[in-house]
């Protein structure tokens, strides 16, 4: 349902928890947080079944990272449950990965990775993501995600962190919306502009079929092939 991202230097889970707050009125049943820094990149996550507010409760004192990314669930495949909010992270938590949309293949998928020795967590369609952006055998995570999205069918927007390039955050659009905001050698992403006006006024929105990599300092869009896209950012008007 919503989503929101920041790679920058500020103290990012309090940060993503406000993003979240902003993007409440949509609805939703659970929501999660993933966070990580260049220093250590081992990814830290909380995920609850409720409101923002539970999420909040549940987050330990020591849950420091400036790299990140949140997730307010509306559950499509599988029930509201804590193990079924987004993030979903791969076995060896490696990957994490937070998606809008409904991955319509993700029962065959799933089936295919299972008779593969593959682990499942959760009963969401998204889990799948995870586990092949995990098992992708390119090098690059462009690539990794590039990769998964290959054989994936349906509708997505995704934000993923990888634990072995804690400099960035990749994100791709194919029919649930993703917006770039840009900021001072600090960058967000969302699925809706209300969860970034307060940071930066200058926004790129994907079209489907496109991707990003968000660096703290740096930023670009390509199609799924990999061409570059130009993405000049527009500024909006928000009434605050
Ligand atoms: N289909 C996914 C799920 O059920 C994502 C739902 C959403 O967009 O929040 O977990």
């Amino acid at each position: 349902c919503g989503i929101v991202g920041y790679i920058g230097k500020r103290d990012v889970a309090p940060l993503l928890l406000e993003g979240l707050q902003r993007l409440e009125y949509r609805g939703y049943d659970s929501a999660g947080v993933v966070v990580s820094s260049p220093k250590t990149p081992a990814l830290k996550m909380v995920k609850a079944k409720g409101r923002v507010r539970d999420l909040e409760a549940k987050v330990p004192a020591r849950f420091k990272g400036t790299t990140g990314i949140a997730h307010t669930r509306w559950a499509t495949h599988g029930a509201p449950s804590d193990v079924n909010a987004h993030p979903h992270m791969s076995a060896d938590d490696k990957v994490a990965v937070v998606h809008n949309g409904i991955i319509d293949n993700a029962s065959d998928l799933r089936r295919k990775l299972e008779a593969d020795g593959v682990e499942f967590l959760s009963d969401t369609d998204t889990e799948v993501l995870t586990h092949l952006i995990a098992r992708a055998s390119a090098e690059k995570l462009e690539d990794k995600v590039r990769e998964a999205l290959r054989v994936v069918e349906g509708t997505y927007g995704i934000a993923v962190m990888h634990a072995d390039f804690p400099d960035r955050i990749v994100v791709a659009r194919n029919g649930s919306p993703v917006v770039l905001g840009i900021g001072e050698k600090e960058m967000f992403v969302a699925s809706d502009i209300a969860a970034l006006v307060t940071h930066t006024r200058q926004i790129v929105t994907l079209d489907d079929g496109e991707m990003a990599t968000l660096k703290a300092d740096d930023f670009r869009t390509y199609t799924t092939e990999g061409t570059r896209t130009s993405a000049e950012p527009t500024t909006v008007e928000w009434e605050a």
